[in-house]
């Protein structure tokens, strides 16, 4: 990675290192090609060429069309965008089934929406953080609008059973919007065949800039633009595009497709690696989440007797960056939502950490990191049985 000996980047579900092909793809259209996609004149023209390879490249990933498409500022915009679309729809229908471990993206948004007088089902997880597909069947009602569900959760890595899901929103005629933000770029994702309805995805975790996202709207949905203005994107998201950083989603979405494979089994061997040699050297630990359905590049652990906060500052100490609980809530007083609906108590939340690796991790950093983190639990132990 590109942190010279600083720091080592274990935090990857949080955001990631900018692929130096992704840059260079971006850099012209921050300096040469500077004109408004929307201009008629060919410097506009040029420019909205390169949104439409874009586009192209982002539907590819995810096997789509280009059309079904829309370029937002992040993941975060993409879901509140597919919420308003789904819930403007049909105004009687006043229920949205999500669940507890949502990212604050939906939420706090669910949670907004519920204020204003909709009902929302939030359904629980178990000890692994997995959801109970008949619960989900049977919280689907007459004036259900729709159904959010995450694809994988950014905290634990855990997988939703998506093919289960897909088939029973289907079965039941009801909207589906999933966030995929962490798992578009670690696995293979096809909505192709028409049981999704709105995807949300995010550049900053694949490679790409922050301040980009994408959502797809299946064709043949009806949607309704959370952001009004301009005619951009086909009226369906006004206000100038972020061209630099949509071109940059492009490049990050067509290396990814060329990479999963390999990406994926080589940051899961990164990944097992970093686990074993941890549990070889450090006792009293635990893995979370589900680990026969877990993203490939998470791990999130808890130790005995060490509080999370105190180790994540001696980490950071040393320069390494993992998380407690995710980027948006850490640093918050009370321990994850996720681990919490998991059914841990706040104690044994309080002393859970995230490490989130990514193709631009080695296994020399993953042996350096082992080390870090085995003798900053082994002094933080020390002065506690110290007291
Ligand atoms: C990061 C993340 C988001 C938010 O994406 P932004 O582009 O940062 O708004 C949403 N959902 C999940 C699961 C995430 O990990």
């Amino acid at each position: 990675m590109n942190t010279g000996s600083a720091f080592l980047y274990f935090d990857n579900n949080a955001t990631t290192e900018v692929d130096p092909e992704v840059l260079e793809e971006m850099l012209p259209y921050l300096t040469t090609w500077y004109g408004n996609p929307s201009s008629s004149y060919r410097f506009g023209k040029r420019v909205a060429d390169a949104l439409e390879t874009a586009r192209e490249r982002v539907a590819a990933l995810i096997g789509s069309l280009p059309q079904e498409i829309i370029f937002t500022s992040c993941g975060t915009e993409a879901t509140n965008a597919a919420i308003h679309a789904a819930l403007s729809v049909d105004p009687d229908r006043q229920h949205i089934v999500t669940t507890r471990v949502e990212h604050s993206a939906t939420l706090k948004t669910c949670e907004g929406l519920a204020r204003k007088g909709y009902e929302v089902t939030w359904l629980g997880v178990d000890e692994k953080g997995q959801l109970d597909i008949s619960e989900l069947e049977s919280s689907i009602r007459e004036d259900t609008a729709m159904v959010t569900v995450m694809w994988a959760n950014n905290e634990t890595g855990t997988r939703f059973p998506m093919d289960a899901i897909r088939k029973v929103v289907r079965e039941r005629g009801v909207f589906f919007h999933t966030d995929a933000v962490q798992v578009v770029g670690k696995l293979p994702v096809n909505v192709a065949d028409g049981s999704v309805q709105f995807l949300s995805l995010s550049g900053h975790k694949l490679h790409c800039p922050k301040g980009v996202g994408a959502l797809f709207v299946n064709r043949r949905t009806r949607f309704t633009s959370f952001l009004t203005g301009g005619g951009q994107e086909n009226s369906r998201r006004a206000g100038t595009e972020n061209v630099a950083s949509i071109v940059g989603l492009g490049k990050a979405c067509e290396i990814a497709g060329r990479k999963l494979e390999v990406d994926g089994k080589q940051v899961s061997a990164l990944r097992d690696t970093f686990e074993r040699l941890l549990m070889a050297s450090v006792g009293g630990i635990e893995i979370n989440g589900d680990l026969q359905n877990r993203l490939g590049n998470t791990s999130n652990v808890s130790f005995e007797n060490v509080d999370g906060e105190a180790l994540l500052m001696v980490l950071d100490k040393a320069g390494l960056c993992c998380s407690a609980g995710s980027a948006c809530t850490s640093g918050a007083i009370s321990g994850s939502h996720v681990l919490k609906a998991m059914g841990f108590s706040e104690e044994r939340s309080r002393r859970s950490l995230r490490f989130s690796f990514s193709r631009m991790n080695t296994e020399v950093e993953i042996a350096e990191g082992v080390r870090i983190v085995a003798s900053a639990v082994e002094k933080i132990r020390s002065a506690g049985r110290m007291q």
